[in-house]
């Protein structure tokens, strides 16, 4: 039996998490961004979702272009607005398979000061 030592080497030297009650806490606040894109009537895949740590410093999180799958450092799941930004930033990687547009309030590879979520939605929108 095993307690959270089933540690999947991922990209950027990230580590999966295994699921533990925390874990999928914090998953589930990325779900719920997730379900409000979809609730404001964008047409996105499913898309899953995985919390990952340590791994290079600047990277809060990532995706592969067109594959679906987002990967959410967990420390930055602790700031609702920051959080929010960068989840859509991950699902137009992962669903939309644009890459970095350092003119794009969302799609800049630098994560904006004081994010205003108002803005990214405004972005997440020219995407669709
Ligand atoms: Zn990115």
């Amino acid at each position: 039996m095993r307690r959270n030592k089933n540690i999947n080497r991922t990209a950027y030297d990230a580590k999966m998490i295994a699921m533990d009650q925390d874990v999928y806490k914090l998953r589930r606040k990325v779900m719920d961004v997730i379900y409000e894109v979809k609730r404001n009537g964008y047409k996105i895949p499913r898309v899953e979702v995985r919390i990952v740590e340590d791994g290079q410093e600047d990277v809060m999180g990532y995706a592969y272009l067109n594959e679906n799958i987002v990967h959410i450092k967990r420390e930055y799941t602790n700031c609702e607005n920051r959080l929010v930004h960068l989840v859509l930033h991950e699902i137009v990687h992962a669903c939309k398979g644009f890459g970095h547009d350092e003119n794009c309030y969302l799609m800049r590879s630098v994560i904006p000061r004081n994010v205003s979520v108002e803005n990214s939605w405004k972005a997440f929108s020219k995407y669709f």
